[in-house]
Protein backbone atom coordinates (compact mmCIF):
# COMPACT_ATOMS: atom_id res chain seq x y z
CA UNK A 1 0.00 0.00 0.00
CA UNK A 2 1.00 3.28 -0.83
CA UNK A 3 4.15 2.35 -3.10
CA UNK A 4 2.49 5.10 -6.18
CA UNK A 5 2.35 8.52 -5.62
CA UNK A 6 0.33 8.76 -9.03
CA UNK A 7 -2.40 10.45 -7.85
CA UNK A 8 -5.76 8.64 -9.07
CA UNK A 9 -7.23 10.95 -11.79
CA UNK A 10 -4.40 13.61 -13.05
CA UNK A 11 -4.58 16.12 -16.31
CA UNK A 12 -1.21 16.16 -17.26
CA UNK A 13 -0.60 19.22 -18.66
CA UNK A 14 2.35 19.23 -21.18
CA UNK A 15 3.89 23.07 -21.04
CA UNK A 16 6.76 22.32 -23.81
CA UNK A 17 3.67 21.78 -25.68
CA UNK A 18 2.29 25.33 -24.53
CA UNK A 19 5.05 26.60 -26.11
CA UNK A 20 5.20 25.06 -29.14
CA UNK A 21 1.69 25.59 -29.93
CA UNK A 22 2.42 29.73 -29.05
CA UNK A 23 5.46 29.60 -31.57
CA UNK A 24 3.31 27.86 -34.38
CA UNK A 25 0.88 31.02 -33.29
CA UNK A 26 3.63 33.62 -33.25
CA UNK A 27 4.63 32.43 -36.80
CA UNK A 28 0.97 32.41 -38.19
CA UNK A 29 0.72 36.07 -36.50
CA UNK A 30 3.27 37.35 -38.86
CA UNK A 31 4.67 40.72 -37.70
CA UNK A 32 1.45 40.98 -34.97
CA UNK A 33 2.02 40.44 -31.47
CA UNK A 34 0.57 37.75 -29.81
CA UNK A 35 -2.30 37.37 -26.83
CA UNK A 36 -2.56 34.05 -25.02
CA UNK A 37 -6.16 33.97 -23.80
CA UNK A 38 -6.09 32.64 -20.62
CA UNK A 39 -9.72 32.99 -19.56
CA UNK A 40 -11.34 30.25 -17.38
CA UNK A 41 -8.28 29.14 -15.52
CA UNK A 42 -6.49 28.82 -18.74
CA UNK A 43 -9.15 26.65 -20.30
CA UNK A 44 -8.77 24.10 -17.35
CA UNK A 45 -5.25 23.49 -17.87
CA UNK A 46 -4.17 26.13 -15.24
CA UNK A 47 -4.10 29.89 -16.02
CA UNK A 48 -0.88 30.79 -14.19
CA UNK A 49 1.81 27.98 -15.71
CA UNK A 50 0.10 28.57 -19.22
CA UNK A 51 0.43 32.00 -19.02
CA UNK A 52 4.37 31.77 -18.08
CA UNK A 53 4.60 29.19 -20.60
CA UNK A 54 2.99 31.32 -23.25
CA UNK A 55 5.08 34.71 -22.24
CA UNK A 56 8.52 32.79 -22.20
CA UNK A 57 7.77 31.63 -25.60
CA UNK A 58 6.70 34.35 -27.71
CA UNK A 59 2.97 35.49 -26.08
CA UNK A 60 3.18 39.19 -25.72
CA UNK A 61 0.00 40.13 -23.63
CA UNK A 62 -2.58 37.77 -22.20
CA UNK A 63 -6.47 37.50 -21.99
CA UNK A 64 -9.28 36.89 -19.57
CA UNK A 65 -13.01 37.28 -19.13
CA UNK A 66 -12.97 39.16 -15.56
CA UNK A 67 -11.03 41.42 -13.59
CA UNK A 68 -10.64 38.25 -10.71
CA UNK A 69 -9.05 36.20 -13.27
CA UNK A 70 -7.14 39.17 -14.32
CA UNK A 71 -6.37 40.41 -10.73
CA UNK A 72 -5.22 36.38 -10.57
CA UNK A 73 -2.63 36.44 -12.57
CA UNK A 74 -1.31 39.51 -11.03
CA UNK A 75 -0.97 38.25 -7.63
CA UNK A 76 0.69 35.00 -9.35
CA UNK A 77 3.82 37.74 -9.97
CA UNK A 78 2.94 37.98 -13.75
CA UNK A 79 3.47 41.82 -14.71
CA UNK A 80 2.91 41.58 -18.73
CA UNK A 81 0.16 43.58 -20.18
CA UNK A 82 -3.45 41.54 -19.30
CA UNK A 83 -6.98 42.51 -20.50
CA UNK A 84 -9.88 41.83 -19.42
CA UNK A 85 -13.53 42.27 -21.41
CA UNK A 86 -16.47 40.59 -19.06
CA UNK A 87 -17.81 42.76 -16.18
CA UNK A 88 -20.94 42.29 -14.51
CA UNK A 89 -22.26 45.56 -12.91
CA UNK A 90 -20.04 46.57 -9.51
CA UNK A 91 -16.60 44.79 -11.12
CA UNK A 92 -13.82 45.96 -9.23
CA UNK A 93 -12.50 48.47 -11.63
CA UNK A 94 -10.35 50.20 -9.27
CA UNK A 95 -8.35 47.04 -8.39
CA UNK A 96 -8.10 46.85 -12.28
CA UNK A 97 -6.56 50.03 -12.59
CA UNK A 98 -4.37 50.17 -9.44
CA UNK A 99 -3.10 46.59 -10.82
CA UNK A 100 -2.27 47.97 -14.13
CA UNK A 101 -5.26 45.47 -15.78
CA UNK A 102 -6.15 47.17 -19.15
CA UNK A 103 -10.11 47.03 -18.89
CA UNK A 104 -12.20 46.68 -21.96
CA UNK A 105 -15.20 48.90 -22.46
CA UNK A 106 -18.64 47.64 -23.93
CA UNK A 107 -21.15 50.38 -22.74
CA UNK A 108 -20.84 54.24 -21.83
CA UNK A 109 -21.82 53.10 -18.55
CA UNK A 110 -18.82 51.00 -17.86
CA UNK A 111 -16.97 54.13 -20.15
CA UNK A 112 -18.32 55.59 -17.12
CA UNK A 113 -17.67 53.65 -14.19
CA UNK A 114 -13.75 52.98 -15.27
CA UNK A 115 -13.95 56.74 -15.75
CA UNK A 116 -14.80 57.43 -12.06
CA UNK A 117 -12.35 54.40 -10.70
CA UNK A 118 -9.80 56.70 -12.43
CA UNK A 119 -10.31 59.93 -11.28
CA UNK A 120 -10.84 58.36 -7.48
CA UNK A 121 -7.47 56.90 -7.48
CA UNK A 122 -6.03 59.95 -8.98
CA UNK A 123 -4.50 57.76 -11.97
CA UNK A 124 -5.40 57.26 -15.69
CA UNK A 125 -6.97 54.05 -16.38
CA UNK A 126 -6.04 51.67 -19.74
CA UNK A 127 -8.63 50.91 -21.98
CA UNK A 128 -9.58 49.35 -25.11
CA UNK A 129 -12.89 49.35 -26.91
CA UNK A 130 -15.26 46.18 -27.54
CA UNK A 131 -16.79 46.49 -30.61
CA UNK A 132 -19.63 44.86 -31.61
CA UNK A 133 -19.03 43.93 -35.58
CA UNK A 134 -22.25 41.46 -35.44
CA UNK A 135 -22.08 38.78 -32.68
CA UNK A 136 -24.83 40.54 -30.90
CA UNK A 137 -23.67 39.43 -28.24
CA UNK A 138 -20.77 41.07 -26.14
CA UNK A 139 -19.03 44.52 -27.17
CA UNK A 140 -20.21 47.87 -27.75
CA UNK A 141 -23.27 48.10 -29.92
CA UNK A 142 -23.84 50.04 -32.97
CA UNK A 143 -26.89 52.09 -31.38
CA UNK A 144 -24.52 53.59 -28.65
CA UNK A 145 -20.98 53.59 -30.81
CA UNK A 146 -21.35 57.69 -30.99
CA UNK A 147 -22.42 58.59 -27.29
CA UNK A 148 -19.69 55.98 -26.10
CA UNK A 149 -16.82 57.42 -28.69
CA UNK A 150 -17.99 61.41 -27.69
CA UNK A 151 -18.01 59.72 -23.70
CA UNK A 152 -14.22 57.94 -24.52
CA UNK A 153 -12.86 61.40 -26.05
CA UNK A 154 -14.20 63.55 -22.75
CA UNK A 155 -12.76 61.19 -20.23
CA UNK A 156 -9.49 61.58 -22.09
CA UNK A 157 -8.18 62.61 -18.82
CA UNK A 158 -9.17 59.70 -16.92
CA UNK A 159 -9.15 57.21 -19.61
CA UNK A 160 -5.74 55.94 -22.03
CA UNK A 161 -7.65 54.49 -24.84
CA UNK A 162 -4.85 52.17 -25.82
CA UNK A 163 -7.29 50.04 -28.52
CA UNK A 164 -10.07 48.27 -30.06
CA UNK A 165 -10.98 44.90 -30.51
CA UNK A 166 -14.07 42.66 -31.52
CA UNK A 167 -14.72 38.70 -31.93
CA UNK A 168 -15.33 37.22 -34.50
CA UNK A 169 -18.46 35.04 -35.30
CA UNK A 170 -17.69 32.10 -37.30
CA UNK A 171 -13.86 32.34 -38.35
CA UNK A 172 -14.21 28.05 -37.91
CA UNK A 173 -16.57 28.26 -40.74
CA UNK A 174 -14.08 29.37 -43.13
CA UNK A 175 -16.04 30.86 -46.24
CA UNK A 176 -18.66 32.33 -43.99
CA UNK A 177 -19.15 35.66 -45.40
CA UNK A 178 -19.74 37.28 -42.13
CA UNK A 179 -16.18 37.40 -41.23
CA UNK A 180 -15.64 39.91 -44.36
CA UNK A 181 -18.83 42.09 -43.33
CA UNK A 182 -17.32 42.32 -39.44
CA UNK A 183 -14.04 43.46 -40.98
CA UNK A 184 -15.20 45.92 -42.91
CA UNK A 185 -17.49 46.91 -39.67
CA UNK A 186 -14.38 46.96 -37.62
CA UNK A 187 -12.10 49.44 -39.84
CA UNK A 188 -15.24 51.37 -40.29
CA UNK A 189 -15.60 51.58 -35.88
CA UNK A 190 -11.29 52.07 -36.28
CA UNK A 191 -11.84 54.88 -38.30
CA UNK A 192 -14.59 56.65 -36.43
CA UNK A 193 -12.45 56.50 -33.49
CA UNK A 194 -9.45 58.33 -35.33
CA UNK A 195 -12.32 60.90 -36.43
CA UNK A 196 -13.59 61.47 -32.47
CA UNK A 197 -10.19 62.15 -31.52
CA UNK A 198 -9.58 58.83 -29.41
CA UNK A 199 -7.14 56.78 -32.30
CA UNK A 200 -6.92 52.80 -31.09
CA UNK A 201 -2.73 52.48 -30.77
CA UNK A 202 -3.53 48.45 -30.72
CA UNK A 203 -6.33 46.67 -32.86
CA UNK A 204 -7.38 43.15 -32.73
CA UNK A 205 -9.80 40.96 -34.04
CA UNK A 206 -8.60 37.57 -34.68
CA UNK A 207 -9.37 34.40 -32.51
CA UNK A 208 -7.56 30.55 -32.66
CA UNK A 209 -9.34 30.12 -35.89
CA UNK A 210 -8.28 33.50 -37.72
CA UNK A 211 -5.18 33.41 -36.43
CA UNK A 212 -4.35 30.06 -38.49
CA UNK A 213 -6.89 30.76 -41.27
CA UNK A 214 -6.56 34.57 -41.89
CA UNK A 215 -3.36 36.13 -41.69
CA UNK A 216 -4.78 39.27 -43.13
CA UNK A 217 -6.82 39.84 -40.16
CA UNK A 218 -4.19 39.81 -37.54
CA UNK A 219 -4.08 43.50 -37.68
CA UNK A 220 -1.47 44.28 -34.22
CA UNK A 221 -2.42 41.57 -32.62
CA UNK A 222 -3.95 37.94 -32.31
CA UNK A 223 -6.00 36.57 -29.77
CA UNK A 224 -5.71 32.93 -29.73
CA UNK A 225 -7.37 30.68 -27.13
CA UNK A 226 -8.07 27.21 -27.96
CA UNK A 227 -5.26 26.67 -30.30
CA UNK A 228 -2.49 27.56 -27.27
CA UNK A 229 -4.09 24.48 -25.68
CA UNK A 230 -3.19 22.11 -28.55
CA UNK A 231 -6.87 21.75 -29.92
CA UNK A 232 -7.60 23.34 -33.58
CA UNK A 233 -11.22 25.29 -33.04
CA UNK A 234 -12.76 23.14 -35.30
CA UNK A 235 -12.21 20.17 -37.72
CA UNK A 236 -12.71 22.50 -40.81
CA UNK A 237 -10.15 24.38 -39.65
CA UNK A 238 -7.34 22.06 -39.74
CA UNK A 239 -4.91 20.69 -37.14
CA UNK A 240 -2.00 22.66 -38.05
CA UNK A 241 1.34 21.53 -35.99
CA UNK A 242 -0.72 22.20 -32.75
CA UNK A 243 0.38 19.67 -30.28
CA UNK A 244 -2.50 18.64 -27.89
CA UNK A 245 -2.07 20.10 -23.78
CA UNK A 246 -3.45 18.02 -21.89
CA UNK A 247 -3.65 14.29 -21.10
CA UNK A 248 -6.22 13.04 -18.90
CA UNK A 249 -5.73 10.19 -17.57
CA UNK A 250 -6.63 7.61 -14.14
CA UNK A 251 -5.01 4.85 -12.68
CA UNK A 252 -6.32 1.36 -12.36
CA UNK A 253 -8.08 0.08 -8.67
CA UNK A 254 -9.06 -2.62 -9.50
CA UNK A 255 -9.64 -6.15 -11.49
CA UNK A 256 -12.24 -8.27 -11.76
CA UNK A 257 -13.68 -11.03 -13.33
CA UNK A 258 -17.20 -10.94 -15.04
CA UNK A 259 -18.96 -13.90 -16.44
CA UNK A 260 -20.88 -14.33 -19.73
CA UNK A 261 -24.27 -11.92 -19.34
CA UNK A 262 -23.26 -10.45 -16.49
CA UNK A 263 -24.07 -6.78 -15.62
CA UNK A 264 -22.29 -3.81 -15.62
CA UNK A 265 -23.08 -0.42 -13.31
CA UNK A 266 -26.12 0.91 -12.79
CA UNK A 267 -29.09 -0.30 -15.15
CA UNK A 268 -26.99 -3.21 -16.21
CA UNK A 269 -26.48 -0.95 -19.64
CA UNK A 270 -23.66 -3.14 -20.63
CA UNK A 271 -23.57 -7.01 -20.39
CA UNK A 272 -20.58 -9.24 -20.87
CA UNK A 273 -21.38 -10.80 -23.88
CA UNK A 274 -18.18 -13.24 -22.63
CA UNK A 275 -16.56 -14.26 -19.53
CA UNK A 276 -14.24 -11.24 -19.20
CA UNK A 277 -11.83 -8.73 -17.37
CA UNK A 278 -13.31 -5.43 -16.07
CA UNK A 279 -10.94 -2.44 -14.73
CA UNK A 280 -12.37 0.50 -12.40
CA UNK A 281 -11.21 3.64 -12.84
CA UNK A 282 -11.81 6.10 -10.23
CA UNK A 283 -12.95 9.09 -12.13
CA UNK A 284 -16.63 9.84 -13.10
CA UNK A 285 -19.06 12.34 -14.42
CA UNK A 286 -18.50 14.54 -11.42
CA UNK A 287 -14.81 15.05 -12.81
CA UNK A 288 -15.68 15.91 -16.40
CA UNK A 289 -15.99 12.05 -17.86
CA UNK A 290 -19.57 13.21 -18.95
CA UNK A 291 -22.20 10.46 -18.48
CA UNK A 292 -23.68 10.43 -22.20
CA UNK A 293 -20.17 9.11 -23.06
CA UNK A 294 -21.59 5.63 -21.52
CA UNK A 295 -20.70 2.99 -23.88
CA UNK A 296 -19.38 5.16 -26.11
CA UNK A 297 -15.73 5.41 -25.91
CA UNK A 298 -12.76 3.74 -24.90
CA UNK A 299 -9.34 4.53 -23.18
CA UNK A 300 -6.03 3.35 -23.68
CA UNK A 301 -3.73 1.13 -21.29
CA UNK A 302 -0.47 -0.46 -22.24
CA UNK A 303 -0.74 1.06 -25.38
CA UNK A 304 -3.61 -0.70 -26.53
CA UNK A 305 -7.54 0.97 -26.92
CA UNK A 306 -10.26 -0.91 -24.74
CA UNK A 307 -14.14 -0.12 -24.51
CA UNK A 308 -15.73 1.74 -21.55
CA UNK A 309 -18.54 -0.15 -20.89
CA UNK A 310 -22.08 0.63 -18.81
CA UNK A 311 -22.90 3.74 -17.68
CA UNK A 312 -20.83 6.27 -16.18
CA UNK A 313 -21.05 7.18 -12.28
CA UNK A 314 -20.12 10.28 -10.60
CA UNK A 315 -16.96 8.79 -9.06
CA UNK A 316 -15.73 5.64 -11.50
CA UNK A 317 -15.99 3.93 -14.78
CA UNK A 318 -15.09 0.69 -15.83
CA UNK A 319 -12.96 -0.79 -18.95
CA UNK A 320 -13.30 -4.19 -20.66
CA UNK A 321 -10.00 -5.21 -20.73
CA UNK A 322 -10.97 -8.52 -21.95
CA UNK A 323 -10.14 -12.25 -20.56
CA UNK A 324 -6.19 -12.73 -20.28
CA UNK A 325 -5.30 -9.53 -20.16
CA UNK A 326 -1.90 -8.31 -18.73
CA UNK A 327 -3.77 -5.11 -17.26
CA UNK A 328 -2.79 -4.67 -13.71
CA UNK A 329 -3.82 -2.89 -11.11
CA UNK A 330 -1.73 0.44 -10.70
CA UNK A 331 -1.88 0.99 -14.49
CA UNK A 332 -1.96 4.43 -15.93
CA UNK A 333 -5.70 4.78 -18.43
CA UNK A 334 -5.40 7.06 -20.92
CA UNK A 335 -8.43 8.76 -21.39
CA UNK A 336 -7.61 11.58 -24.04
CA UNK A 337 -4.50 13.44 -25.16
CA UNK A 338 -1.96 13.82 -27.51
CA UNK A 339 -2.75 10.08 -28.81
CA UNK A 340 1.14 9.67 -27.15
CA UNK A 341 0.11 6.18 -25.23
CA UNK A 342 -2.78 5.56 -28.30
CA UNK A 343 -5.61 7.35 -26.60
CA UNK A 344 -8.57 8.80 -28.31
CA UNK A 345 -8.06 12.97 -28.58
CA UNK A 346 -10.15 15.64 -26.79
CA UNK A 347 -11.31 16.46 -30.02
CA UNK A 348 -12.48 12.48 -30.74
CA UNK A 349 -14.97 12.81 -27.66
CA UNK A 350 -16.34 16.26 -28.97
CA UNK A 351 -17.11 14.61 -32.13
CA UNK A 352 -18.60 11.88 -30.33
CA UNK A 353 -20.36 14.22 -27.65
CA UNK A 354 -21.89 16.53 -30.36
CA UNK A 355 -19.64 19.06 -29.13
CA UNK A 356 -16.63 21.41 -29.51
CA UNK A 357 -12.77 20.49 -28.00
CA UNK A 358 -13.27 23.67 -25.65
CA UNK A 359 -16.04 22.08 -23.47
CA UNK A 360 -13.86 18.79 -23.15
CA UNK A 361 -10.83 20.37 -21.14
CA UNK A 362 -13.27 22.61 -19.87
CA UNK A 363 -15.31 20.15 -17.91
CA UNK A 364 -12.28 18.21 -16.69
CA UNK A 365 -12.88 19.38 -12.78
CA UNK A 366 -13.51 17.44 -9.43
CA UNK A 367 -10.92 15.46 -8.44
CA UNK A 368 -8.71 15.65 -11.23
CA UNK A 369 -5.25 16.76 -10.20
CA UNK A 370 -2.96 19.04 -12.41
CA UNK A 371 -0.21 17.96 -13.00
CA UNK A 372 3.22 20.10 -14.63
CA UNK A 373 6.07 18.96 -16.96
N1 LIG B 1 -11.11 36.77 -27.74
C1 LIG B 1 -12.23 36.82 -27.01
C2 LIG B 1 -12.88 38.13 -26.75
C3 LIG B 1 -12.80 35.64 -26.51
O1 LIG B 1 -13.90 35.67 -25.77
C4 LIG B 1 -12.15 34.41 -26.78
C5 LIG B 1 -12.73 33.14 -26.33
O2 LIG B 1 -13.81 32.78 -26.68
C6 LIG B 1 -10.97 34.40 -27.56
C7 LIG B 1 -10.49 35.61 -28.01
C8 LIG B 1 -10.26 33.12 -27.91
O3 LIG B 1 -11.04 32.34 -28.77
P1 LIG B 1 -10.47 30.93 -29.28
O4 LIG B 1 -10.35 30.08 -28.08
O5 LIG B 1 -11.52 30.44 -30.23
O6 LIG B 1 -9.18 31.20 -29.94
Amino acid sequence: AGTTARPQAEAVIDLDAVAHNVRVLTARAGSADVMAVVKADGYAHGAVPVARAALASGAAELGVATVREALALRAAGIAAPVLCWLHAPGADFGAAIEHDVEIAVSTPRQIADVAAAARELGRRATVSLKVDTGMNRGGLAPDVFDAALDLLAAERGSLDVRGVFSHLVAADEPGDPVTDLQKRRFDAAVDAMVRAGVPPRVRHLANSAATLLRPDLAYDMVRPGIAVYGLSPAPEVGAFDLRPVMTLRATVVLLKHVPAGGGVGYGHRWIAPRDTVVALLPIGYADGVVRSLSNRYEVAIRGRRHPAVGRVSMDQIVIDVGPGTDVEVGDAAYLFGPGDHGEPTAQDWAGTLNTIGYEVVTGVRGRVERTYR
